[in-house]
């Protein structure tokens, strides 16, 4: 798609203009109709450059945060995909063990990236880092990693840390790890505090069609050679429970992903493949342009669902609350039960939320945090349900 109308998308959403149709300020001229593609032919069809690291990753990859087949990741990588991403911390390390089996035979043919989180509970000395690395590359049965990301920091100040520093100077020196960067829900500050750091060859950042203010950023991460990849990108994944959407429009994903693939400061984005179906489906979607039916789908998707998505790493109603609670955790936890079908980890993640701050009072409370939604979500009714389906 040209970048103009690529631009033009994005006014319209954000400035209301999109209702279910084509935004006026579409020529009909820059638009394509969707490509189909035959199961035969479903393959990767298209690689980057991952920045300065040089590794060549294919355009759509796999993620591995919930439960998978270790055949449906090899059948991912039969179809082409050669970008993997773990970590430590996902299904309580058994996702870094699927990994393992899934790739085992086939090491030298992909690039495995796994993630590891530093908590201000974490005890971050150099020895502690390496064991905990050492204790993954166990677990996927391999020698090294490609890429090693810090998980899910809102600052960078954690990389200027001596002991952490050191720990993966050492792990690079001995071919441990090939590259470092992270991992973030909070792109609009780390990626600029990531222009001056050495450490970050890599950044993983949320970026989807609802979710794009980073766009500029994109641009000067890119041209310092840092390989950029996005996640999120089905921006909270909720097609599965549309009625409109299931069975008819399941194209939702493919055109989420060509939009995101659209924006040429993007290597690569992780999807979770959690069937032969969810593989052949996201692959197919591979090398093709954002055409005009990819378009309309994205604009129902927003229509339907604009005011019922917790953007992941919004903070804007946190202040409201009185009784802190952590309002996009929780909405996340929620979103990962209902629309990602991961309840085990939802609960295990909404277990490990200290009980003072839990949504409990949110029943007797007038909901102050609703008005503070600048997206209109009903925040109140959300948490209560949200603690309803968690409390497992
Ligand atoms: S409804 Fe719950 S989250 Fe919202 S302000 Fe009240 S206690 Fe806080
Ligand atoms: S409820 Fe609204 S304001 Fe609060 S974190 Fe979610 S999207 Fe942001």
């Amino acid at each position: 798609m040209a970048k103009w109308s690529r631009r033009n998308f994005i006014t319209a959403f954000t400035s209301g203009l999109f209702g279910m149709g084509l935004t006026k300020t579409m020529r009909a001229d820059s638009i394509k109709l969707n490509n189909r593609v035959e199961t035969k032919d479903i393959k990767i069809k298209k690689y980057n450059i991952l920045g300065k690291t040089g590794l060549k990753v294919s355009d759509v990859s796999c993620g591995a945060i919930s439960f998978f087949e270790p055949n449906v990741m090899r059948y991912a990588f039969d179809l082409g995909i050669n970008y993997f991403d773990t970590a430590e911390g996902y299904m309580n390390t058994n996702s870094e063990r699927y990994i393992g089996q899934a790739l085992s035979g086939i090491r030298d043919k992909v690039i495995i990236t796994t993630k590891h989180g530093y908590s201000s509970r974490t005890k971050i000395t150099r020895q502690n880092i390496i064991n905990r690395m050492e204790n993954s590359l166990k677990r996927m049965k391999t020698d090294y990693v490609d890429i090693a990301l810090v998980h899910g920091i809102n600052d960078l100040k954690l990389l200027h840390n001596e002991e952490l520093v050191s720990a993966y100077s050492k792990l690079k020196k001995d071919g441990k790890i090939r590259f470092t960067g992270f991992s973030t829900h909070n792109a609009p500050v780390t990626l600029k505090q990531a222009l001056d750091s050495d450490f970050t060859q890599v950044v993983l950042v949320i970026y989807s069609h609802m979710q794009n203010e980073i766009e500029p950023l994109l641009e000067q991460v890119k041209k310092k050679g840092i390989g950029v990849i996005a996640m999120k990108i089905f921006a909270g994944g909720k097609h599965g429970n549309l009625k409109s959407f299931i069975g008819r429009e399941t194209s939702y994903p493919q055109a989420a992903i060509r939009w995101v693939l659209s924006n040429s400061n993007i290597d690569t984005c992780i999807t979770t493949m959690s069937s032969y179906s969810h593989v052949e489906e996201y692959v197919a979607a591979s090398g093709l342009s954002f055409d005009r039916a990819d378009l309309n789908v994205l604009a129902k998707y927003r229509h339907l669902v604009d005011d019922q998505y917790c953007r992941v790493g919004c903070e804007e109603c946190l202040n409201a609350c009185p009784n802190n609670v952590p309002i996009n955790d929780v909405l996340r936890y929620s979103m990962y039960f209902e629309d990602y079908k991961m309840e085990k980890e939802a609960i295990r993640y909404y277990a490990e939320i200290d009980d003072q701050i839990k949504p409990y009072l949110c029943v007797s409370c007038d909901g102050i945090c609703s008005d503070a939604c600048p997206y209109g979500l009903k925040v109140r009714e959300n948490l209560i349900h949200a603690n309803e389906i968690l409390s497992a």
